[in-house]
C-alpha cells in the first residue's frame, strides 16, 4: 500500500521533505470493516493546517500518520452489512492507495448520477461550503454586487456562479489572466480582477461602481484589506478562508481573523441611531433595572465648562472614571 505521511511540521510552505512516501502491505479488513482502493483523493487548503500543531478547528495530524483527506474509492472487501465488493463510496481515507474504513463516514455513490470526483468537489464538502456560505451568511438579494476571492477554484467558482443564478453583479479576484478570462467567458462572472497585476482599490473602484453588499473571502489579507474600503451600508462578509497566511509563520499586523472563522463569531457594524424605533423598549427596561438596583452607574463629573476641554483630552487619554460630564451651571 502506498501511503504519504507527515513526516515533519511545515514551517511557512511545506516542501517535500516535510512528507513521507511509504510502501506498507495493502490492510485486511477486520469485522464490520471495509477495504477501499482510493480512486481520487482531494487535495484542501485546511490540509496546511493540520499539518501544523497550531491550534484549530480539528487535530493536526501526528506526525508519522497519514495526512488525512476526502476519497473517492471503490469497496474491494466488505466485512460491512451496508457496503459490498464494487461499490463506489466517498469517504476519508486520507494519502493513501488504499484505506480501511469502519463505514460511519461513507456514502455510497452512484457513477451514472455525476462523474465520482464531483463528490470532492461541486457537489461535495466545497460546493457545499460555497452554497452555505453564500446563501445563509452573505444573504445575496438579486441586484447587489458580490466580490468572490479565489474566484476560480472549488469554493469561488461555485459561490460566484450562484451568486450569478440569484441575479447579482458578480466580481471576481483570482491570480492569474487565464483563471480571470476562465471566470469571465467561461463561468460569466461580470468581471475579474488579476490581484497579482493589478491594483486591488482601483479595479474594484472600477468593477463595483454600486460598492460591494457581499464580499465572499476565501483568503481575508490584502484582499480584504482592500474591499472594506468599499463595502455598502449593511454589506455581509461570509468569511470563509484565510489561505494568505496559511503559510504565514508570522501573522501580518492588525487582528488576525481566524478565530473568527473558527468560533463562527460574528463582527457587525452598529450605529445606535438604527434603533431610535425601539428606544421606549430600552427605557423601561433600563429604567426598573436602575430603581431595583440592578444596574450601577458612576459619573466623572467635572465642574466649570472651562474645563471642558481639558476633560476632553483626558477622556482620550483614559482619564475619565465613568461617564464624563461637566457641570456647567446648578441643577
Ligand atoms: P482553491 O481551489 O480556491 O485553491 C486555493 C486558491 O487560493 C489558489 O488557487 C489561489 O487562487 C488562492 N490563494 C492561494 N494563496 C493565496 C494568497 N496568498 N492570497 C490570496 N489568494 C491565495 O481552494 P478551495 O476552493 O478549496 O478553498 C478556498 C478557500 O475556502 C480556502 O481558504 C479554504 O480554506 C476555504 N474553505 C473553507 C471551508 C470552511 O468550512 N470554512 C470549507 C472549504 C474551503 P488565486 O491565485 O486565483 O487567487
Amino acid at each position: 500500500n502506498q501511503q504519504i505521511l507527515l513526516n515533519s511540521r511545515p514551517i511557512g510552505e511545506p516542501k517535500e521533505s516535510d512528507f513521507a512516501l511509504v510502501e506498507t502491505p495493502i490492510p485486511e479488513p477486520g469485522e464490520g470493516e471495509v477495504l477501499n482502493r482510493t480512486i481520487y483523493l482531494s487535495l484542501d487548503p485546511y490540509m496546511r493546517g493540520r499539518m501544523s500543531d497550531r491550534a484549530s478547528y480539528a487535530a493536526a495530524v501526528e506526525l508519522g500518520s497519514v495526512m488525512v483527506g476526502g476519497t473517492v474509492s471503490q469497496v474491494m472487501k466488505s466485512n460491512h452489512p451496508q457496503f459490498s465488493a464494487g461499490d463506489f463510496v466517498l469517504g476519508y481515507d486520507g494519502w493513501q492507495a488504499y484505506g480501511i474504513s469502519r463505514g460511519e463516514t461513507l456514502r455510497k455513490l452512484d457513477p451514472k448520477e455525476a462523474p465520482l470526483s464531483y463528490a470532492l468537489g461541486v457537489t461535495g464538502m466545497p460546493g457545499m461550503t460555497a452554497y452555505f456560505a453564500l446563501l445563509d451568511v452573505g444573504q445575496p438579494q438579486a441586484g447587489e454586487t458580490v466580490v468572490v476571492s479565489a474566484a476560480s477554484g472549488a469554493v469561488g467558482a461555485v459561490a460566484g456562479q450562484i451568486a450569478l443564478i440569484k441575479g447579482l453583479r458578480v466580481v471576481g479576484v483570482a491570480g492569474s489572466d487565464a483563471k480571470c478570462d476562465y471566470v469571465v467567458k467561461e463561468l460569466g462572472f461580470d468581471a475579474c480582477i488579476n490581484r497579482k497585476t493589478q491594483d486591488l482599490s482601483s479595479a474594484l473602484k472600477a468593477t463595483c461602481p454600486k460598492g460591494i453588499d457581499v464580499y465572499f473571502d476565501n483568503t481575508a489579507g490584502s484582499i480584504l484589506e482592500a474591499v472594506l474600503q468599499q463595502i455598502n451600508q449593511g454589506a455581509r462578509i461570509p468569511l470563509v478562508g484565510l489561505i494568505s497566511q496559511y503559510n504565514a509563520e508570522n501573522l501580518p499586523p492588525g487582528p488576525n481573523l481566524m478565530p473568527l472563522l473558527i468560533k463562527r463569531a460574528l463582527i457587525k457594524g452598529f450605529l445606535v441611531s438604527d434603533y431610535q424605533h425601539r428606544h421606549s423598549e430600552f427605557v423601561k427596561d433600563v429604567s426598573s433595572w436602575l430603581q431595583e438596583g440592578k444596574l450601577k452607574y458612576k459619573e466623572d463629573v467635572v465642574q466649570k465648562l472651562e474645563n471642558a476641554p481639558h476633560a476632553f483630552m483626558g477622556l482620550l487619554q483614559g482619564k475619565n472614571f465613568g461617564k464624563l460630564i461637566v457641570q456647567v451651571s446648578s441643577d
